[in-house]
């Protein structure tokens, strides 16, 4: 059997950020002693190095004795782990460190440190040092990035941009010279409509160049918006001086009341709910992957935890799709004493329950008291896991629409295609 190799989905990233973020929002320090380090890719990890030696010396001006000391704990704790790695990975490192309060008593902190693989690149270099851990770079990489091309074309004015996440580009506007409120004199009134055709078309033309140029090098977009008061757009897409692969792109075209760059606003206003179904109908799509193998019967399908987990292992899985929905924790328990061991699951609400109950069992094996938790993640981690070591794609899927909710309440929210028939 050969497996695809370590592959990383971008779904998981996003939700192993997400996980970790609501874990370290809730830390606090006594005092300004939690450091953040944020390293950009092409930084030289000998320059951080430098970096976090020169806010040792500074930190020597700290009064109070317990900050000061967790300070430097937290700083020699990165300056550790930074002698482990050789390379910086492709999107950058991100790093916690800090002193912890266990109760609310001063001198009860430990050190905590947090390594994050970023899903995103890390742009600039931060050394952060505060009460709290500082996230919202991390933050502002989970929030979505599609990118939608906005073009609204007037007969006299035109302008470009692109909506990316909540933030609106306005890259240009065109002007097309065109009156056409007064005719020459001795112009016949053909050879003058003719004259505004041939100006129209010169200006589709010249606004089709610079958009191809624009949006052919974007590499996340997700489609093309294409708006305008009066019949002017339809001629725009109807020429077809607009790259072919854009063209393709063009997810709708519809009337508002201005053109140029007051356009692009009135644009996207009228496209919102649109481009929130962009973002359902993928996940629609691979849903409906797996409902049709389902119906077609051919044995491509399975779900539940049991199935799916058994079917990763067996690295049968090509594509894993989870509800993001699920809650639900995997607990791995193994007694010391005869080795026997079990898998438990518990969801969110009863976590702690479900804990304190373990620890007063003794094995149900042999009776010792040495039965303990192994490992505890939640389902998504647990599962994606197995799926990126057997080189399987994950999906993660939101409960808003219909097939998305049948993953949850139908499927128990964890569905399988598989990459060939299992005989288990
Ligand atoms: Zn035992």
């Amino acid at each position: 059997m050969s497996f695809a190799g370590k592959k990383k989905s971008a779904d998981l990233a996003f939700y192993r950020t997400k996980m970790l973020l609501d874990h370290l929002s809730s830390k606090k320090g006594f005092h300004t002693e939690l450091i953040s380090l944020y390293i950009p890719h092409d930084r030289k990890l000998s320059d951080v190095t430098n970096h976090l030696k020169n806010e040792i010396s500074e930190s020597q001006n700290i009064k109070s004795k317990l900050t000061r000391k967790n300070v430097l704990d937290s700083i020699s704790t990165l300056l550790g782990q930074l002698k482990n790695i050789k390379d910086v990975p492709e999107n950058g490192l991100v790093m916690f460190s800090g002193a912890i309060p266990q109760s609310n008593t001063p001198g009860t902190e430990k050190n905590e440190l947090y390594i994050v693989n970023p899903p995103e690149r890390v742009k600039t270099f931060r050394y952060h040092c505060a009460s709290e851990f500082l996230l919202w770079p991390l933050e502002e990489m989970l929030k979505p990035k599609e990118t939608y091309g906005l073009i609204v074309i007037g007969r006299k004015e035109s302008a470009v941009g692109y909506l990316r996440g909540n933030h609106v580009e306005v890259v240009r506007d065109f002007t097309s010279g065109i009156h056409g409120k007064h005719r020459a004199g001795g112009q016949s009134q053909k050879r003058f409509e003719r004259l505004i055709e041939e100006g129209e078309k010169r200006f589709y033309r010249r606004i089709s160049e610079e958009v191809s140029k624009l949006f052919l090098e974007m590499e996340e977009l997700s489609g093309i918006f294409i708006g305008g008061p009066g019949p002017s757009k339809e001629k725009f897409v109807n020429d077809e001086s607009l790259d072919y692969r854009l063209r393709d792109q063009i997810l709708d075209v519809v009337d508002i009341g201005y053109g140029g760059v007051e356009g692009i606003r009135a644009l996207i206003d009228k496209i919102k709910d649109k481009i929130e179904d962009v973002k359902y109908i993928r996940e629609k799509q691979v849903m409906n992957l797996f409902l049709k193998e389902i119906s077609n019967d051919s044995g491509l399908a399975a779900y539940g935890l049991e199935e799916v987990q058994k079917a990763l292992n067996y690295g049968a899985v090509d594509k894993l799709i989870l509800s993001e929905k699920l809650d639900t924790y995997q607990l791995s328990l193994k007694c010391n004493n005869c080795g026997y061991e079990e898998l438990r699951t518990a969801r969110e609400q009863e976590l702690n329950n479900t804990l304190s109950t373990i620890q007063e069992e003794s094995c149900p094996q042999c009776s010792s008291n040495s039965f303990n938790i192994l490992e505890q993640s939640t389902i998504i981690e647990k599962l994606g896991e197995i799926a990126e070591t057997t080189g399987a794609d994950v999906e993660i899927i939101s409960s808003e629409t219909e097939e998305g909710e049948m993953l949850y309440s139908t499927f128990g929210g964890i569905v399988a295609i598989l990459r060939y028939k299992q005989n288990y």
